[in-house]
């Protein structure tokens, strides 16, 4: 088990095949402004792979696209929606199919609000994240050892909270609606980008 860091596009065949783990760290938040500075990639195998973006990059990465945009690979995320706004905003790619744990979270983990990567990764796999290196400077041309070790883990235990939280949707019949969640997400994603990134529009009262 190990941890890869890259430049600007992920190696020929260094993932084998199936649903890959995937997160993104950014300048901030606001997606258009922000930009992708590290895609996380991890097979389940208990590598993971770091590909980092330089300032001023052209984000031509065709490995890495073809990964993201393989249909007949899952992309396991959690919070989907940041991740795929993302990707589609930087490397013009839509990267599903989906399986959101922090949606598949909130369908069937009803007795809490706590859907952290964090709290699931405690609760269902009895395991500790740090969450401290969430907010530095991932634009830095120098990642440290506690970033890359960060960015890592964000992807490390996705696949089992995959497989334990499908088995909970499977157990309270709620998979068909969490089906339909994850495919509505590229969607999702593209309203946030497209300047609906708070407005709910199924709600009747907002404007
Ligand atoms: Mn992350």
């Amino acid at each position: 088990m190990a941890v890869y860091l890259h430049e600007e596009d992920l190696p020929e065949g260094v993932l084998g095949p199936g649903a890959v783990a995937v997160d993104t760290e950014t300048m901030g938040l606001v997606t258009p402004r922000d930009r992708l500075c590290l895609v996380q990639i991890s097979d389940g195998s208990g590598d993971e792979h770091l590909v980092r973006f330089a300032a001023g990059s052209s984000f031509d990465a065709p490995k890495l696209k073809t990964v993201l945009a393989d249909p007949a690979r899952e992309k396991i995320y959690h919070f989907a929606r940041f991740d795929l706004a993302a990707v589609e905003n930087y490397l013009g790619v839509v990267a599903a199919p989906v399986f959101c744990t922090k949606i598949a979270s909130k369908l069937v983990r009803t007795y809490t609000d706590r859907h952290g990567l964090k709290d699931l990764v405690r609760e269902i796999l009895g395991k500790e994240i740090s969450k401290q290196q969430q907010s530095s400077d991932w634009g830095s041309s120098e990642l440290n050892e506690a970033q890359r070790e960060y960015a890592a883990s964000d992807v490390r235990y996705l696949h089992a909270l995959r497989d334990q939280l499908a088995r909970r949707l499977e157990r309270e019949g709620r998979s068909e609606i969490a089906r339909a969640c994850f495919d509505f997400l590229p969607a999702r994603a593209r309203l946030d980008l497209a300047g609906w990134p708070e407005h709910d529009i199924f709600s009747h009262t907002s404007a």
